[in-house]
């Protein structure tokens, strides 16, 4: 690939920083700066569990979703210690819930999605570890599965440094440079000014401390959220990655034997605005959560009976208010882009968002429709009203059902 002389400047190292170095070192941009304030992976990518189907609420979500898989598959062979367990992932649902997702499998389809619909005993003659009642219902999305965070990180940030991607870490970007109109660089605390053609923000739950200095704040939320890990166990547990919707739960086997678990059913506590030096090890469990998740997987994964929890983690999920990511050129701030607001779902969305961005910049057009996920979409907005106001995610998910008819899917 023909080297391009542009320069960029990426600011978080999460997996959404790495990926989007990944795909413009891939193109031939010669020279990428990734910073982050912290470490690699200091933010919500060590912590998330890392789960990912394609089968999402709308086709062009869905459409990048398989864009995603293409990438984790072709990352299971060039990433050094990186395995992508593709073993499918299972969407437990209730009758009711499954009469509402059914009406959306013809799109899933047109998107190119893969999927079985499954009753009790296929089920359980597929994962002998999980219970399903009569009632319910499962759809196997055969392209999903997980990562483990702790060894994808490493694997990918090795392979952008080979790429030849500079990677600072403990620099904090206190603001992007703007000058004549477009965004020239960015003033770091502790290495003064960084300039360069293009700035790409990917800092996730801080994307409003920056965004709202260069004056185009997004209508965004973040809340907190966390998962589990039981102590290992006797055999490997025969599982898929699991959205098990029907008990407002998620779950999947690791690599080491133990089961994590997580769920997004309670009212999230909401953090306002991190700042630059909000770290998310300031972040406690819902004390609501463990019993929430252990009273719901009760009966379901007979395996965990009596097993203990072994250790938590805890981040941040930033939800925009149409429940989309936000991934591409912010129109105002020429050389600005995002990669931001993945929901809870940003290890699904972060290979596409990073696919496209490289796309955006380097051949100035992508190569499908990624206009539902424009910046530019909340234009005509009243973002600055909304964010004085205090809604919750309850209410976030009522008024987008309210304005779309879509069921929010709070699918990872
Ligand atoms: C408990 C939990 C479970 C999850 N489970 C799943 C799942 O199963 N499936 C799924 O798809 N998604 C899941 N998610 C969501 C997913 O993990 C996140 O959406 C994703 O990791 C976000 O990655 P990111 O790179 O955008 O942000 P982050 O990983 O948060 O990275 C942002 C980076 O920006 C840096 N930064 C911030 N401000 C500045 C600044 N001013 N200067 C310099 N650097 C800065 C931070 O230090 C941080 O490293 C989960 C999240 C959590 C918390």
């Amino acid at each position: 690939m023909a080297k391009t002389s542009q320069s960029v400047i990426i600011v978080g190292a999460g997996i959404a920083g790495l990926s989007t170095s990944f795909h413009l070192a891939d193109k031939g941009v010669g020279k990428i700066l990734l910073l982050d304030k912290g470490r690699v992976g200091d933010g919500s990518s060590s912590r998330s569990g890392a789960i990912n189907t394609m089968m999402m609420a709308t086709e062009g979500a869905s459409r990048a979703r398989g864009i995603t898989f293409d990438i984790f598959e072709r990352f299971d062979k060039i990433l050094e210690n990186y395995d992508f367990h593709q073993v499918g992932c299972l969407n437990l649902l209730d009758s009711r819930q499954f009469e509402r997702a059914r009406r959306l499998h013809p799109m899933h389809r047109r998107a190119g999605a893969r999927f079985l619909v499954l009753r009790r005993r296929e089920i359980e003659e597929r994962f002998p570890d999980l219970r399903i009642g009569e009632d319910e219902y499962g759809v196997l999305d055969l392209r999903g599965g997980y990562s483990e965070p702790d060894r994808y990180l490493p694997a990918l940030s090795a392979k952008v440094r080979e790429m030849g991607v500079e990677l600072r870490e403990g620099v904090t970007i206190e603001e992007f440079l703007i000058e004549g109109g477009r965004v020239t660089g960015v003033r770091t605390r502790e290495s003064g000014t960084l300039r360069a053609d293009s700035v790409v923000c990917t800092v996730n739950a801080w994307a409003n401390s920056l965004m709202a200095q260069a004056g185009q704040p997004l209508p965004v939320r973040n809340f907190v959220h966390e998962r589990w890990v039981t102590m290992p166990l006797e055999h490997p547990p025969r599982l898929p990655a699991t959205n098990d919707d029907a008990r407002g739960v998620y779950y999947r086997p690791t690599e080491d034997d133990r089961v994590l678990l997580g769920t997004g059913a309670h009212e999230a506590v909401q953090i306002e605005r991190p700042g630059p030096d909000f770290r998310l090890t300031e972040l406690v469990p819902d004390p609501r959560s463990l019993p929430f998740i252990q009273e719901a997987v009760r009966g379901r994964l007979p395996l965990i009976r009596g097993v203990d929890i072994d250790y938590h983690r805890v981040g941040l999920v930033s939800y925009a208010l149409d429940f989309l990511p936000n991934i591409g050129p912010v129109d105002a701030v020429p050389g600005l882009y995002l990669a931001v607001t993945f929901n809870s779902g940003g290890f699904g969305y972060h290979p596409v968002a990073g696919f496209l961005l490289a796309e955006y910049m380097v051949d100035g057009q992508t190569s499908i429709d990624a206009s539902e996920f424009s910046p530019d979409r909340f234009l005509d907005f009243d973002t600055a009203g909304y964010l004085a106001t205090t809604v919750t995610h309850g209410q976030m998910i009522r008024d987008h059902e309210a304005r779309t008819a879509l069921p929010v899917r709070k699918r990872h």
